[in-house]
């Protein structure tokens, strides 16, 4: 159920001082607050005890506390848990904890759906249906740290943005949910510790730039030729690769940190030489290197895996002119909490 009251989750720390002040209260008030509500995670008002009772039926009246519930969790065989969850208004996006010996990673989701239409990736065929707000992305880091200390013995140790959605269009809550994931108020991890993946949204990237971010950034590059890249992303076409090219240089020249390159082989479609060269050649241009992922089916066979003596070459290729390239396997395939497996089947 939606409700008239605000979410009191949506106003910054300053809004509640100001808040506490316009209600001839003291402007610390809203410290206090602020602390419960993130530092402490709190999703009562009845629970934060030193504010009186008569203030606490003031904000009770005036403001609600949204948050997220998991709602389902899966468990796969190697480890991973993907969680759906379900947003105060009833939409329901996934995330996923992956864990690994070294490390425990948090996949999490930036939007409902995607504003994308990648053809190989089962998120595109939901449509976006909204954005999700600062808090909620924020929490679904929360459930997985939570989930990693319960099921793994250890908190979380790092975060990508490669659930569902395109993050570079849903930009400020984004960037505010990692202020809050990286300040000492919040979850106190180091932004070193965060890659945000995007399928390349040019002026975005320029604005992450000049914004001085800390975090990595990856791009779902999965053809360095113009032509074949609008096939299989056709919003490519208004997202030029020329364009994409200038604004990573942009990147590189203002952050000095290098780029992953997030890279799937098909067959029939990136699988020649023409490819290879043009992905080399792409990779000359700023300082990066190249992660080749695994492509996970999402249905009637259109896109293939190529066979690994492509891959194989691709590596060659990349290494020869010096340029680092890592194979990701999947993970959590079977409970489609694979990339590009989010699509809310359940
Ligand atoms: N929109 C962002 C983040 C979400 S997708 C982006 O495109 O980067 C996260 C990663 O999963 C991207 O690299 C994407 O290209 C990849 N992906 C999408 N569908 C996939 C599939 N079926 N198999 C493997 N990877 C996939």
């Amino acid at each position: 159920m939606t409700s008239e009251k605000k979410d009191i989750r949506a106003l910054s720390k300053e809004e509640l001082r100001d808040f506490f002040m316009s209600i001839g209260d003291q402007a610390f008030r809203g410290n206090q607050v602020y602390e419960w509500l993130w530092t402490k995670g709190l999703h009562s008002f009845d629970a934060m005890t030193n504010i009186s009772k008569e203030t606490r039926a003031h904000l009770e009246a005036n403001f609600v506390i949204n948050h997220i519930k998991v709602d389902s969790l899966q468990k796969s065989k190697d480890g991973t848990v993907k969680n759906a969850v379900k947003l105060h208004d009833g939409l329901v996006v996934e995330s996923v904890l992956i864990p690994t010996k070294k490390r425990t990673t948090a996949c999490v989701s930036s939007q409902v759906g995607c504003s994308l239409d990648c053809k190989f990736c089962a998120t595109a065929r939901l449509k976006r249906m909204r954005n999700l707000n600062p808090d909620e992305i924020y929490d679904q880091v929360v459930a997985i740290d939570k989930e990693s200390r319960l099921y793994h013995d250890r908190p979380l140790s790092n975060i990508v943005f490669m659930g569902m959605g395109e993050p570079l269009m849903n930009y400020k809550n984004v960037l505010e949910a990692i202020d809050k994931i990286t300040s000492e108020e919040g979850l106190g991890m180091s932004p070193k510790r965060i890659t945000l993946s995007t399928s390349g949204v040019p002026k975005m990237i320029k604005k992450l730039a000049d914004d001085k971010v800390k975090f990595h950034l990856a791009v779902s590059l999965h053809s360095a030729i113009q032509e074949t890249r609008e096939q299989i992303m056709p919003f490519a076409k208004s997202f030029h690769l020329t364009d994409l090219r200038e604004s990573l240089e942009y990147w590189y020249e203002k952050t000095n940190r290098r780029i992953t390159y997030e890279y799937i082989v098909w067959g029939g479609i990136n699988d020649t030489t023409e490819a290879i060269e043009a992905l080399v050649r792409f990779c000359n241009y700023v300082p990066c290197k190249v992660n080749l992922i695994e492509y996970n089916p999402i249905d009637d066979g259109e896109f293939q895996q190529a066979p690994d003596r492509v891959i194989q070459s691709y590596i060659t290729a990349l290494e020869k002119n010096r340029i680092p390239v890592t194979v990701r396997r999947s993970r959590g395939k079977d409970i489609d909490a694979a990339c590009g497996q989010l699509a809310n089947k359940q």
